[in-house]
């Protein structure tokens, strides 16, 4: 027998239990991860990891579940300044009446930078490591995401009307033809085309994010059949439900992304599932606006990828996903009639390799396999609402919340240490938020 070669390496981390995702549904002990730059070098058992590796670094988590960290796939990440100003409100009126016109009053890039801040701090204690977000000033947001480590698909917002990030879809299409250039190559960032929605959007500006999104490869993320109402009007005034609009303009494909979609009747089913879409799941959003449910395993059965994703903190109210993954197993056996609907483990899925193939990067993100960029998170299962542990996997959906991620690295970077950020000045971002808080309840006040 000829001895191992001894390979260095930068960080190994053992953990109690790995859940790597890939293969599926398996609960590994006693593993070790080794991280070699920015990538996952091996994941192996800790005696294999003593006899092949010497690393600068050890990071030992013995009461720990390491898996892949999660990729929050919708968002309006500068909202959280937000959370919990207009709540019980349907959609129409939540937006109309409380929203776009806090927004008027507010959005600045001061604004986009602290409350894009305060998402990411929430994001990373519950163990995201990438997120989605839709909103102004995307350049600020981006910029935000790179200078914390944190992986982010940013899409810049087209409408028809003016809002104070541009005057209408020339403008916006304009500044988003810049931003794509400016961000395409960026390590962190993937720069993306955001619709806001149908009914805020005509046809010829649509046509416009599909060319550019054919000249540039950036995904497009559009809110789609949110609501029976949206759906019903559409059918109304153009004789055409809002699914079949988008798949007649050519909107629908492999780098598309379709957010919500409470309302999929058989024909909208084989729309999506023919163009290779994939459906993003906010679950807790659609609860919160009376929106309606995603049939999510009867699209899953279909051949249709589906993530997740929180939505904004104000319609939520938090970015959790843990929390997010607990409630959407629980309403997929409702809507389905079915308790074996959308299992634990394919919950975990969701919120990682599924979110990876929504974004186009199930080859380097969304599961621990040696080879894929090093985006992983730790959760400490040692406390009492977790305890006994007989299936770790069954523990991080039914009886988890965020709050018990300890750890995460993202791109090989520890982005979480013993539950404290390591690139957000917390104490700083609080004295942030609070101003805005008062400057934001002045003006209701009035
Ligand atoms: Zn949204």
């Amino acid at each position: 027998m000829t001895a191992d070669t001894i390979t260095a390496a930068d960080i190994r981390i053992n953990a109690r239990w790995l859940i790597p995702i890939e293969p599926e549904a398996v609960v590994l002990d006693n593993q070790a991860v080794i991280i070699q730059g920015n990538r996952i070098a091996a994941v192996v058992s800790q005696q294999e990891a003593d006899r092949r590796f010497r690393t600068r670094e050890t990071v030992d988590l013995p009461s720990h579940a390491l898996m892949p960290g999660l990729i929050n796939l919708h968002g309006h990440a500068a909202m959280s300044l937000f959370r919990g100003m207009a709540d019980d409100l349907p959609l129409m009126s939540w937006l109309n009446d409380h929203i776009w016109p806090a927004e008027g009053a507010f959005i600045s890039e001061a604004f986009i930078a602290d409350g894009t801040q305060l998402a990411m701090a929430e994001m990373l204690r519950t163990g995201t490591t990438t997120f989605s977000d839709m909103y102004f000033f995307p350049e600020i947001a981006a910029q935000c995401a790179h200078d914390a480590g944190m992986r982010a698909q940013i899409a810049f917002p087209l409408l028809d009307f003016p809002t104070p990030w541009g005057t209408g879809p020339e403008d916006y299409l304009g500044k988003g033809e810049a931003f794509i250039r400016d961000w395409q190559d960026d390590p962190y960032i993937t720069p993306a085309i955001g619709p806001h929605a149908p009914y805020t959007v005509s046809d010829a500006p649509l046509k416009r994010a599909i060319q550019l999104s054919a000249d540039t490869g950036a995904p497009i993320q559009i809110h789609l059949h949110e609501t029976e109402f949206e759906v019903n009007e559409a059918t109304e005034k153009l004789g055409q439900r809002p699914v079949a609009r988008m798949a007649e303009l050519g909107l629908l494909g492999p780098n598309t992304q379709c957010v919500h979609m409470t309302q999929v009747n058989d024909a909208d089913l084989e729309t999506v599932t023919t163009s290779g879409a994939h459906v993003i799941h906010c679950p807790e959003s659609n609860l919160k606006l009376a929106s309606g449910l995603c049939p999510v395993q009867k699209l899953m059965d279909a051949g249709v990828n589906v993530a997740i994703g929180t939505d904004g903190a104000a319609s939520n109210n938090d970015l959790d996903l843990f929390g997010e993954l607990r409630t959407a197993a629980m309403i997929a056996k409702v809507v389905s009639g079915d308790a074996a609907a959308l299992s634990a483990h394919a919950a975990l899925t969701m919120a990682t390799l599924s979110g990876a193939r929504a974004l186009g990067r199930d080859h380097e993100l969304g599961s621990l396999v040696a080879g894929k960029l090093a985006d992983i998170i730790a959760v400490d299962l040692s406390d009492p609402f977790l305890q006994p542990v007989y299936d770790p996997i069954s523990h991080l959906v039914y009886s988890n919340h965020g709050r018990a991620v300890s750890h995460s690295w993202i791109n090989g970077v520890p982005q979480l240490q013993d539950g404290r950020l390591t690139r957000i000045d917390v104490a700083d971002l609080m004295l942030r938020v609070d101003g805005w808080k008062e400057r934001i309840r002045n003006q209701q006040a009035q």
